[in-house]
């Protein structure tokens, strides 16, 4: 569904831009367009109408009908509305905390494992922080593996505790730990299960509830599309995050996904997922993310 909001946008567009004039008709007939690609990519209809009415308002403001460059115009207008959509600008994470812990949620497989390791280095590199990684994932000894060999590879302790199946006692004793050896982020990985369910919401709750993180992330796969949308009103509801972290952008979506999300949790996208190595993080850009969408 989300190639299908960048393959209307592109050919609406593609019809403005074949115009040598626009008319008032083909405003029209491109905003009803728009709409309903933001419609059926899930974006709510309050939200799609605003949208559209804001785009009108703008385009006559601005004399789309007499400018001598008037589909680039539009097309800029819209550009800029979708950015405005998906929140403006960029927003930080919060490291404010001694230590600043943050706590990572999502499904398996969305990429939560891969994501702390990227954030650790991310902040450990570009933000002059001294990270540790909590290996909170107690139910994969995989997993566990997994954030080891990413913390080697980026230079960043991760605490573990063999043989403990108890993720929230894990995380107050990473913390604990991290404390005494003077770290000044912890980053906890946590436990993901292929679909919501109730012992893992309960258990993602009772950890956040016991730690009291400075931030909690959701980490959400953007090539899921409609799921993605769902999963994340889930979790919000339940865990009340801060942010999202779409990974997989490397895929072949467009990243409308993005714009549902926001609408629907109205939570700022914090970071992209851009492949598996670890320096493929980028921090959301609401403007960027519109230029792909609209391809
Ligand atoms: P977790 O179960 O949520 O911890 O997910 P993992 O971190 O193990 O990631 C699941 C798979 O997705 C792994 O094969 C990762 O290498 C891959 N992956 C994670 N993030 C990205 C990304 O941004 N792009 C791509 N292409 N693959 C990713």
């Amino acid at each position: 569904m989300f190639e299908n909001l960048s393959e209307r946008l592109e050919r609406s567009f593609k019809i403005l831009k074949g115009q040598g004039r626009i008319t008032e008709i083909n405003v029209a007939e491109t905003l009803k367009d728009i709409r309903r690609a933001l419609l059926d990519a899930d974006v709510n209809y309050k939200t799609a109408k605003t949208f559209t009415e804001t785009v009108k308002e703008k385009a006559l403001g601005q004399n789309v009908l007499t400018a001598v460059k008037p589909q680039q115009m539009m097309v800029k207008i819209v550009h800029d509305e979708l950015a405005q959509l998906m929140g403006g600008t960029s927003t930080d994470i919060n490291l404010k905390g001694n230590p600043a812990v943050i706590l990572i949620a999502g499904l398996q497989g969305s990429g939560k494992t891969t994501f702390s390791g990227k954030l650790a280095n991310l902040i450990k590199s570009k933000r002059g922080k001294h990270p540790v990684l909590v290996a909170g994932d107690v139910y994969r000894p995989a997993a566990i593996n997994q954030l080891q060999v990413l913390g080697e590879q980026i230079g960043v302790p991760v605490y573990t505790e063999e043989g403990n199946t108890d993720p929230v006692k894990i995380a107050k004793a990473g913390i604990k730990e991290a404390k005494a050896k003077g770290h000044d982020v912890v980053i906890i990985d946590t436990a993901g299960r292929l679909a919501i369910d109730e012992e893992m919401m309960n258990e993602i709750s009772a950890i956040k509830e016991a730690v009291k993180p400075h931030e909690t992330l959701f980490v959400v796969d953007a090539m899921t599309g409609q799921d993605a949308v769902n999963t994340a009103k889930e979790f919000n509801d339940r865990l009340d995050f801060d942010g999202v972290v779409l990974t997989k952008l490397d895929g072949d979506t467009r990243g409308g996904a993005a714009i549902s999300i926001r609408s629907v949790v109205d939570k700022p996208i914090k970071f992209v997922g851009m492949g598996e190595k670890m320096d493929a993080l980028d921090v959301f850009h609401p403007s960027r993310m519109a230029d792909r969408i609209l391809g």
